[in-house]
């Protein structure tokens, strides 16, 4: 486990000294509601431990983490009265997280509720087929070349 680098909100909820409204929990996993929700009934669902982004994470922790999503989607879309649903992860400063405490973000939503994950981005230009070609194939090396990807391997 990454220990936590400084304060971390979620790590207060999870220890119980803050308050929060938990939905569902489990022994490496919790669920509780948004303070600040997009939609009613936004949810987001964490590890207990502490790690920053999904590459931190064990493997079969974050395997977990997506199991009780997918059990919590059904359940929380209907209980919101929603239709559908974004899930969504911001995964480091630069991609929006403001808290650096893994988690990913269910949010029930209806048709017009004004909510948008605007994707494909608008003005966004499509590049040549070249240039997704090329772009493949480094990814592709890059995961044949441990040595060459910085990643980590999750067991
Ligand atoms: P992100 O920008 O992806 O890191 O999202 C962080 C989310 O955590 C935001 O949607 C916040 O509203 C939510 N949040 C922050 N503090 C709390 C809290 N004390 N209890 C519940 N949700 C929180
Ligand atoms: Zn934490």
């Amino acid at each position: 486990m990454k220990p936590s680098t400084g304060h971390c909100i979620f790590c207060d909820l999870i220890r119980g000294a803050a308050e929060v409204s938990i939905c569902y929990e489990d022994a490496t996993a919790i669920a509780f509601l948004d303070i600040q929700p997009v939609n009613p009934g936004h949810v987001l669902v964490v590890p207990r431990e502490h790690y920053e982004v999904l590459q931190d994470i064990p493997g079969d922790v974050g395997a977990h983490l997506y199991q009780v999503a997918t059990k919590l989607i059904p359940v929380v879309q209907t209980a919101a009265g929603a239709t559908d649903m974004n899930i969504v992860v911001n995964s480091g400063a630069a991609a929006g997280q403001n808290v650096m405490h893994y988690h990913i973000h269910l949010i029930p939503r209806k048709a017009g509720d004004g909510f948008d994950v605007p994707l494909p981005f608008p003005g966004s230009p499509m590049p040549h087929r070249q240039q997704l070609d090329a772009m493949a194939a480094r990814i592709g090396g890059m995961l044949r070349d441990p040595l060459r990807s910085g990643g980590k391997k999750n067991g």
